[in-house]
């Protein structure tokens, strides 16, 4: 017999390790949370106020940091090492802090989604203030967690880690997404700005952010109060490593940068019986296929030929035995687009395409769901980018900072711009490649491993310096503007 659960934990990883903060329907939809206990009985586990002996302290110089974040990733929802040196490195440089921001939220989807809050599992969001007299407020925020990815990097300080997610899975952990440059490189910009607060004035306020890689910790910090209870920014900045940029460079987008990213899975229904006999079944595994194909013609028929869609199935599991016809077929989509008309065009399509096939073929009506937790499109402020770009020009080389066409990953930086107010947003790249590792892939056919593959093994010195002089230029470009 078939067991949706076994398969839901596998296809887990296999998204993760496929698609920058891919929401996994599996992780995050409730097919088992069938009875939902209450937050008051639930196992809180609370994150070390202190650091451990094991722990770098405040001070530590960047390039040990970024070695004791690269062996030690902790994967999202978990990020309870991570989260207390960020929040330790800013109260030492004077910045009042706030840390379990997004707790709530998160140990609420938790009980939702899983019917429980396991081990060391929480919303562990850092908030940094430092107020420095009049001026515009900016933010800036580094995500901590990493991926359910075994290294195979090689490199001294690969890490060794094997962790279970928060729904249970276990697996090797990695910071294959390289939010571990991130992190050391906001460490680097937070001492900068505060190194250099007589050069400027106005309120910094650094964030560090858990579950980017689920495309939830955002949201739940913003839910738990991020701007109610902390002062309004009137700029976002970010910056994400590039695995395709030789290290050094900076590339940017204006407008849209990043995409929504939506999943859907589509159970398709059918009448199983003995493969020998079809004629007394309705083959659900004909009806998947037929759905599969024909959702092809939605990028290349009903979208403009000029808007980026991708529509993605990446898994299709069906039946346990050569000569069965099953019951059932599930897929699973990742669906990619920008502009909220082509989302809702491609979502609305996938449904009716689905219940037209299966009733094409005398099938049972097909069950959809469309994971609610979705990643908006990110969108760059052009006249904040165009700022930021020249500031970070400035400071490491015309030559070496150009704009780049957008991709269809996606990033929950994205929902720091959703809000009301509209904050203007800019997340941009940073080159992670060896020039020399570049140059050499250009001429070949053998690719640069990407962000989440198990190789992926950045070029962390020269990244990292260019992530804080890119981050503290902007920075500071934008404070001394008004
Ligand atoms: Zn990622
Ligand atoms: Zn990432």
């Amino acid at each position: 017999m078939f067991k949706f659960n076994s398969v839901t934990s596998a296809l887990a990883l296999a998204v993760f390790a496929t698609a920058c903060a891919a929401p996994s329907p599996s992780e995050t939809q409730s097919e088992t949370a069938a009875a939902t206990p209450s937050l008051e009985t639930a196992d809180l586990t609370q994150a070390p106020i202190e650091i451990t002996a094991d722990m770098p302290t405040a001070g530590t110089n960047l390039i040990d940091l970024y070695t004791y974040f690269h062996m030690n990733p902790e994967l999202s929802f978990k990020e309870v090492k991570s989260s207390t040196i960020m929040a330790k490195e800013l109260e030492s440089l004077g910045f009042k802090v706030s840390t379990r921001l997004g707790d709530t939220w998160t140990r609420e989807k938790s009980l939702r989604d899983n019917g429980e809050v396991r081990d060391r599992v929480g919303g562990y969001g850092v908030v940094g203030v430092f107020e420095n007299g009049d001026g515009p407020t900016i933010l800036i925020r580094a995500d901590m967690d990493a991926l359910p990815v075994a290294e195979r990097t090689g490199v001294p300080h690969a890490s060794t880690v094997i962790d279970e997610t928060w729904t249970g899975v276990s697996n090797g952990v990695m910071h294959a997404c390289g939010h571990d440059i991130h992190m050391t490189s906001w460490v680097g910009t937070a001492r900068n700005l505060i190194a250099a607060k007589d050069d400027w004035s106005g309120t910094l306020i650094m964030i560090a952010q858990p579950a980017e890689e689920l495309g939830n910790g955002a949201k739940a910090m913003i839910a738990d109060g991020l701007f109610d209870r902390f002062p309004q920014p009137d700029y976002n900045l970010a910056l994400h490593v590039s695995a395709s940029l030789p290290s050094g460079k900076v590339a940017y987008s204006s407008g849209y940068a990043l995409a929504n990213v939506d999943s859907v899975d589509i159970t398709v229904k059918g009448v199983g019986g003995h493969g020998a006999y079809p004629q007394t079944t309705k083959d659900p595994v004909i009806v998947g296929s037929s759905i599969v194909m024909a959702l092809q013609t939605l990028v290349s028929r009903n979208v403009h030929p000029q808007t980026p869609a991708v529509v993605t199935v990446g898994s299709f599991k069906a039946g346990a035995k050569h000569n069965i016809i099953s019951d059932e077929a599930k897929l699973l989509l990742t669906v990619r687009s920008y502009d909220d008309e082509t989302r809702a065009m491609l979502l609305e399509g996938i449904e009716r395409i689905a219940k037209a096939q299966a009733m094409a073929f005398g099938a049972p009506e097909p069950e959809i769901f469309i994971e609610p937790d979705s990643i908006p499109s990110t969108y760059n402020d052009p006249e904040l980018a165009a700022t930021a770009a020249a500031a970070i020009g400035a400071a490491i080389g015309a030559d070496n900072i150009e704009q780049a066409p957008p991709v269809m990953g996606g990033e929950d930086f994205s929902e720091y711009s959703r809000t009301d107010a509209k904050i203007p947003s800019l997340i941009y790249w940073v080159g992670a490649v060896e020039p020399e590792k570049w140059a050499a892939a250009q001429d070949s056919e053998l690719g640069l491993p990407s962000l989440h593959s198990p190789f992926f093994a950045p070029d962390y010195e020269p990244t990292i310096e260019t992530g804080v002089t890119s981050m503290t230029a902007a920075a500071l470009a934008l404070f001394q503007e008004s």
